[in-house]
């Protein structure tokens, strides 16, 4: 098949480009590498620099497109709380731009990076997409809104179309930006060169990570699924850690003593947010295969940025 996928420079979908281009498809990827890097790219992957609101370069990129992947977006929900324009402008404005230009070009299967954090707070242990969705940051808004304009757009354009509300997402290549650092390799980065961890709250925060190669699959599975057109599913482990257990785990794979520091709780953050996956499974017959515990020692063992760790922390000891 002939895939095209926005944002196929960042963490997740330069795992899947470099996925898809080994199983023998046709690959293109449009990133700005306002986040990503093109270097995370197989050589035989074509790559092209721009942004998804550039029309003469994505409808060139959409010809004879079978799938989109739509995974361009600003990702951190903390940021979106600073600037909830710039969220809405890339996150809605690009989708929207998408769906415009496929729309034109004639291409007919689209699937969105949505996230769990289009639900918010909610009185369940587990949600399932029959929640009413209650996003309690810019970016989830965004993120809702998005789902809203592929699913409307491609109602009235006959374009197939899929969101996967991908939970916590963590593996090797995940950046760690220093203003909105992910959890797990922020703590992994800090416990291998016995820095410190920032616990905020009471480290009861809960989340659902999944490995990133569970979420490619996933990923995979709807680009070619029957019966799954304008759904929405999520992509998770149906598993909740906390952010103690995590660290505990942390602590458990690299064999070194985390020292932490508690503050006090920001905004932006759900109390716990573990996906329901009986629709996946149903769906996508997903079922995710690693286990955090072996999640974090592949992570170790492959993110080259922790081989530099590993080595200086032995070098101390
Ligand atoms: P990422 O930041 O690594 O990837 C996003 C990519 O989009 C970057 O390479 C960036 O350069 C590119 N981009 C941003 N704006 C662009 C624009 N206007 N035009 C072209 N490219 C642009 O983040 P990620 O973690 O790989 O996330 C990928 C997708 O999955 C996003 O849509 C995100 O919202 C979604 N998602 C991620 C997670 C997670 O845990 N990582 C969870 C839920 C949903």
């Amino acid at each position: 098949m002939r895939f095209l996928i926005t944002g196929g420079a960042g963490f997740i979908g330069a795992a899947l480009a470099n996925h898809l281009v080994r199983q023998g498809h046709t690959v293109r990827v449009l990133d700005d590498l306002s986040a990503g890097d093109s270097a995370n790219l197989d050589p035989a992957i074509h790559f092209t620099r721009g942004d998804v609101e550039d029309k003469p370069k994505v409808w060139r990129l959409l010809n004879k497109i079978d799938c989109v992947y739509h995974l361009a977006a600003r990702v951190s929900v903390p940021e979106s709380i600073l600037y909830p324009r710039e969220y809405n402008n890339t996150n809605v404005g690009g989708t929207v731009a998408i769906m415009e230009a496929m729309r034109d070009a004639g291409v007919k299967r689209v699937v969105l990076a949505s996230s769990g954090a289009v639900y918010g707070e909610q009185e369940v242990d587990k949600v399932s997409e029959s929640l009413l969705p209650n996003p309690d940051s810019p970016y989830g808004v965004s993120k809702l809104a998005a789902e809203g304009y592929v699913r409307t757009i491609g109602r009235l354009w006959s374009i197939e179309t899929v969101a996967l509300r991908i939970f916590n997402a963590y593996g090797p290549g995940q950046a760690i930006p220093p203003t909105h650092a992910p959890v797990i390799p922020q703590f992994v980065r800090q416990v291998l060169g016995d820095g410190s961890l920032i616990i905020y709250g009471n480290g009861q925060q809960t989340r659902d990570y999944i490995y990133v190669d569970d979420v490619v699959q996933a990923l995979i599975a709807a680009a070619t699924a029957a019966g799954i057109n304008r759904q929405v599913i999520n992509i998770g482990t149906s598993t909740g850690t906390s952010i103690t257990q995590l660290v505990a785990l942390i602590e458990k794979v690299t064999g070194h003593k985390a020292q932490t520091i508690v503050t006090p709780a920001v905004s932006g953050g759900v109390s716990a947010l573990v996906a329901d996956t009986s629709r996946a499974r149903k769906l996508l017959d997903f079922k995710p295969q690693v286990s955090l515990e072996e999640g974090l020692a592949l992570l170790i063992e492959r993110d080259p940025q922790f081989a530099k760790e590993k080595l200086s922390a032995m070098n101390d000891e």
